[in-house]
């Protein structure tokens, strides 16, 4: 899967991927990122990229034009039109369903605004998708775009060492992922619960299932109405999750 991160800032873009996983599946050939510097395709002489807004108001804005040559360079490369995804805060919120879904693609354009944002004709032009990283206003488009494709790169064939651990995570049927405990099985007078000692899958998967019911409503009751849940499991909800110990064997 390529990347592309149209940005006035292309080593924090690089330098902020290229660790860690992210950075192994680049080296091993499963991901293509690469950062394009827009303040190469300015036709101004002194390589300026913004100006000020007509109309007037605060603070300058990033023009249309080496924007648009910068997406055209990439378009070349790949031979056709490819997602264009513009990160703003008026986008709608990025989710894992997106981050599904994008993955899919096997070219992505990202675009990195900055100061008050973009000339909106070439937006109109190019974008096709407006996707925010939540309700709340930073400085540029760097670290969403890089937010963005961690999220995606992780749902790419490959990527994470163990698929499973990509598929068994927080957000799948719209529920939390379960507490984990590593060693020793005693810290500071707290026990791993006694369960996940046992070696009795069933039960763990058991007692998992119910600790991700229980965290979703906890943490992210929103997230519950959309949960794929049993019909006892709604039931057990209703009669007062918590209260009880859990799901009797019988109940499942
Ligand atoms: N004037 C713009 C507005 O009110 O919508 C905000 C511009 S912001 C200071 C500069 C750039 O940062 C944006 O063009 C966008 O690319 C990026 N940005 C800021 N907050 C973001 C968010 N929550 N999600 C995604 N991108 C964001």
């Amino acid at each position: 899967m390529n990347f592309y991160i149209l940005t006035l800032f292309p080593e924090m873009v690089m330098d902020g991927l290229n660790t860690s996983i992210i950075g192994r599946a680049a080296e091993a050939g499963l991901l293509r990122l690469e950062a394009v510097n827009i303040r190469d395709y300015s036709a101004n002489k002194h390589h300026k990229v913004d100006d000020y807004p007509y109309g007037g108001g605060a603070g300058m804005l990033m023009q249309a034009q080496p924007v648009y040559d910068a997406y055209q360079a990439v378009l070349g490369r790949i031979g056709r039109k490819p997602r264009c995804i513009y990160v703003t805060p008026q986008g709608r919120t990025f989710s894992q369903k997106d981050a599904k879904r994008f993955a899919k693609e096997s070219d992505l354009v990202f675009l990195c605004g900055h100061y008050e944002g973009i000339d909106e004709r070439v937006l109109e032009e190019i974008v096709t998708d407006y996707v925010s990283i939540g309700d709340y206003v930073l400085t540029g488009g760097e670290l969403p775009a890089m937010v963005m494709v961690d999220a995606i790169s992780r749902m790419v064939p490959g990527v994470l060492g163990n698929q499973e651990s990509g598929s068994a995570e927080s957000f799948e049927g719209s529920l939390l992922e379960y507490p984990q405990y590593s060693r020793p099985e005693e810290w500071r007078g707290r026990r791993v619960p006694e369960v996940l000692l046992s070696g009795h899958h069933k039960n763990i998967e058991a007692w998992r299932r119910q600790q991700s019911i229980l965290r979703t409503r906890e943490r992210r009751p929103d997230l519950l109405a959309q949960a794929e849940l049993t019909d006892k499991e709604r039931e057990w909800l209703k009669e007062g999750m918590g209260k009880r110990q859990g799901l009797a064997e019988k109940d499942k």
